[in-house]
């Protein structure tokens, strides 16, 4: 059973051709030109469409229950918006929330049994004993986990020390994983944040103000410090200012393999956005939060140069109402008090076509340059490459038809995640996601959904921060 996608412009990292792909059971089996039509069981003609290689999203939160609160999507809701958004394989955060790792995993594998599309997951470290840095092992070599989070930030939550960090670097750098950083120096916001809710600063905005750029630049230059030290490949996680990406430009300069993300809100929105009246602005709650403009041509420039490596989104999504979830679910639980907000925001839906409009429409990224961005880097930094993040033969074929001159208007009225609110509601952006294959098999088409809940399955991952 073979399918034939005739006649696309084929766009991969480094290349840029018109040519037919032939796809057999799930991967990709020809490309060609001329091929024959006849004898396969589906044929699509791709004429004047972009033929892109599946997005690869690193940075998700779906069906997180961290107690106080808990995001909107389940793995059914988020993949499917995943899949309309052009992306067909996420890598999830799995906390370990007090349990062993094995424990944490197990319960993510519950829950994300559902995915429509491929998933993979890194695991949240909160608590590093001995026990878990010789867990890590087994992980990395046998669970297809090989990447870990850490935080700098929120103490007593999920903070650990500097002690804990550089511990876990090593076990990383010695069994061909990596650690990725949330790099803010949270016993210093903490302290900002107190003062704040003392004064009576209770509105979003001053989530904005309590967590300021220097503190994110201070706790990335750290990281990377300690990093160096290990000798270990480092991560950075969302990273929204240029005093953070001044310390990876700097280490990367230097030879530290130090990589770093950043997500679209931070390139397409302001700290503005807290300026909203009343609690709308609660929808911009996310950490870190929105920055001042200057930091969007250092973010864009950082792209071009290399020094930032992967567009993610961190979709971390809850309600801005409190029904039809409930409210657990709801930006509302912070209505009186900014540090109750749940921090997040949607975006797995969108990922792809803003920075299509917004980059290399405006002409600050190249097509390419888009592709290596959203999938050829991702799947490589994550241990996903080739199978994932190019077009090639015998890769997966994870494929999307793009159509690189249709305008539309962004509207959460009619996007798939479970969220109420989009970040970007009422924009209107030229570049849309017409057709999406799952490993041969097509999930979208048009406003058509086509694939199913279970339909993803989960991709035991290779080694990490080899580049
Ligand atoms: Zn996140």
């Amino acid at each position: 059973m073979t399918v034939l996608i005739r006649n696309g412009r084929i766009v991969t990292a480094s290349d840029d051709y018109t040519a037919d792909i032939v796809v057999d059971g799930e991967r990709i089996h020809t490309i060609g030109r001329d091929v024959p039509t006849a004898g396969h069981a589906e044929v699509y003609d791709a004429s004047g469409l972009l033929v892109l290689p599946g997005g690869v999203d690193v940075h998700t939160h779906l069906d997180w229950d961290f107690g106080v609160a808990r995001t909107a999507d389940t793995f059914g809701t988020g993949t499917m918006a995943a899949a309309f958004g052009g992306t067909t394989t996420l890598v999830d955060f799995c906390n370990q929330d007090g349990r062993t790792p094995q424990a944490a995993l197990e319960d993510w594998h519950g829950r994300a049994a559902s995915a429509c599309i491929d998933v993979a997951a890194h695991l949240i470290l909160t608590k590093i004993s001995e026990q878990v840095l010789i867990d890590m092992k087994s992980l990395i070599r046998h669970d297809g986990v090989p990447t870990f989070k850490l935080f700098m930030a929120y103490p007593g939550v999920l903070m650990v020390d500097d002690a804990t960090i550089f511990k876990a670097m090593r076990v990383a750098r010695d069994n061909g994983g990596m650690i990725c950083m949330h790099a803010e120096n949270g016993p210093v916001i903490q302290v900002l944040i107190e003062e704040a809710l003392a004064a009576g600063h209770t509105a979003p905005k001053y989530h904005e103000t309590t967590r300021p750029s220097l503190m994110e630049g201070e706790a990335t230059s750290r990281a990377i410090k300690l990093a160096e030290l290990a000798e270990a490949p480092l991560y950075i996680v969302h990273l929204s200012a240029s005093e953070a990406l001044a310390a990876v430009t700097e280490a990367r300069d230097r030879g530290v393999p130090v990589h770093a993300e950043t997500c679209p809100h931070y390139l397409f929105l302001t700290k503005e956005e807290y300026e909203r009246p009343g609690f709308d602005s609660a929808k911009f709650v996310m950490t870190p939060p929105l920055r001042d403009r200057h930091h969007q041509a250092t973010l864009w420039r950082g792209l071009r140069t290399n020094d930032l490596q992967v567009v993610s989104t961190d979709h971390c999504p809850f309600c801005f109402n409190e029904q039809p979830l409930g409210m657990k679910y709801s930006k509302r639980q912070g209505v009186d008090n900014f540090n109750r907000i749940p921090n997040g925001a949607p975006g797995l839906e969108t990922r792809l076509p803003i920075l299509y409009d917004g980059g290399v429409r405006q002409d600050r990224i190249s097509l390419n340059r888009f592709v290596e961005l959203t999938a050829t880097t991702p799947a490589k930094l994550f241990g996903l490459f080739p199978r994932k993040g190019t077009i090639a033969v015998g890769s997966d074929a994870d494929i999307v038809l793009f159509d690189p001159g249709e305008t539309w208007t962004i509207r959460a009225a009619e996007h798939h995640s479970r969220v109420d609110y989009s970040l970007f509601e009422g924009r209107k952006i030229t570049g849309r996601v017409k057709k999406v294959f799952l490993r041969g098999k097509p999930v979208v088409d048009g406003d058509k959904w086509l694939g199913h809940e279970g339909g993803g399955t989960y991709i035991r991952r290779g080694q990490a921060g080899r580049l």
